[in-house]
């Protein structure tokens, strides 16, 4: 029998994008928090009714904060009795409901802060690093760790990308493969999130940003519902495009061409003496070379770029391989394959006496 599954909800509840979210204006299909809840409801309820060994938390990604809004294992007061309701599933509902309003009212009513997604995203990592590992806390009866719940998490996301939390990402991404849990993510509303992507592409989780936002509950039952095992064998929505572009270190913008320390790999968007991360210094000789190779400057020997039809093309510029040229530093190399397919190849050696 398959394992039970262990499910990871991070909900993204920016007040300003899912009010954005909710305007009809240019959008023919708006969604607004409160229609979208009792369908994330329904979503959960289905997990959970899937199999009965099947557990849950929930997290919510506030504007500066993040907090555990539901987890299975715990025990909370029950809801009021309605004949027409499964109890458990009411409970789970109304504790929901109840906590993201105490943490929305909570919020100040002036700028809002950036969203604390790395915050949840670390915590739940955490919570589910515990539930895998049971015997290391104190007080547990060792279950056998085949019978665990297989771990997965669900990103709920509305905010646009925070170019400052790419190096938690990318850490909590390590995390997640370490830990053998893919990531899904939803994409609601707002442009695509780049390094979301890479979180669902490098743990083997999916990506979709939905066109209908009016039938979110349907996305969610077809892609996340199945665990990534049984997904395996279902045509799942999936993204042909994947934006594999980093955040440079030091602005923490999105970069199309980055310098990257040979030491610690850390990412510049340009030519640094200094790499900030490991204090490594970088020979003058290379950041000249590689600030020449950023704004080329053509030798005086090739003419102008307008030619007359009869010349002969202008031979194109080659960029030197990468030498050492101090040993112990490595020069800062640009890493796009376009660059680094233009150093010429070493022709072959004929050794003499050979036809
Ligand atoms: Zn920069
Ligand atoms: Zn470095």
């Amino acid at each position: 029998m398959e394992n039970a599954s262990h499910l990871s909800v991070i909900l993204d509840l920016s007040p300003s994008q899912w009010y954005q979210s909710s305007q009809t204006s240019g959008d023919k299909h708006p969604l607004s928090l409160a229609h979208f809840l009792p369908q994330l409801f329904v979503f959960l309820n289905a997990h959970l009714a899937s199999q009965h060994e099947n557990t849950l938390t929930v997290f919510g990604a506030f504007p500066g904060k993040s907090s555990m809004l539901y987890s299975s294992n715990e025990t909370y007061i029950q809801a009021d009795a309605d004949s027409n309701t499964f109890q458990p599933f009411k409970t789970m509902n109304s504790v929901i409901a109840q906590r993201l309003n105490e943490e929305l009212e909570s919020l100040p009513e002036d700028a809002e802060a950036p969203i604390a997604l790395v915050g949840a995203l670390t915590k739940s990592l955490c919570t589910i690093n515990r539930r895998s590992h049971p015997s290391d806390t104190l007080n547990a009866t060792s279950p056998n760790p085949s019978k665990l719940p297989t771990p997965r998490l669900l990103v709920i996301s509305v905010s646009p990308d925070l170019s400052a939390s790419y190096i938690p990402i990318m850490n909590s991404i390590f995390c997640a493969q370490k830990l053998k849990l893919s990531i899904d993510v939803c994409k609601i509303f707002g442009p695509d999130n780049v390094f979301l992507q890479q979180a669902a592409h490098l743990t083997g989780g999916s990506y979709i940003s939905i066109d209908r936002r009016d039938s979110i509950l349907q996305y969610l039952m077809t892609t996340f519902l199945s665990p990534p095992a049984v997904r395996r064998l279902m045509a799942v929505p999936t993204e042909d495009r994947i934006d594999l572009r980093a955040a440079c270190f030091c602005h923490k913008q999105i970069v199309d061409i980055g310098f990257i320390c040979s030491i610690c790999l850390s990412i510049f968007c340009k030519p640094t003496p200094v790499c900030s991360t490991c204090r490594v210094k970088f020979p003058i000789k290379t950041l000249q070379r590689l600030k020449e190779a950023v704004n080329p400057v053509l030798p005086p020997n090739i003419p102008a770029p307008k030619l007359p039809a009869e010349a002969p093309p202008a031979t194109p510029r080659v960029m030197p391989p990468f030498s050492m040229p101090h040993p112990g530093f490595m020069p800062a190399g640009l890493f796009t394959p376009k660059k680094m397919s233009k150093i010429p190849k070493p022709a072959p050696r004929v050794p003499p006496g050979m036809k």
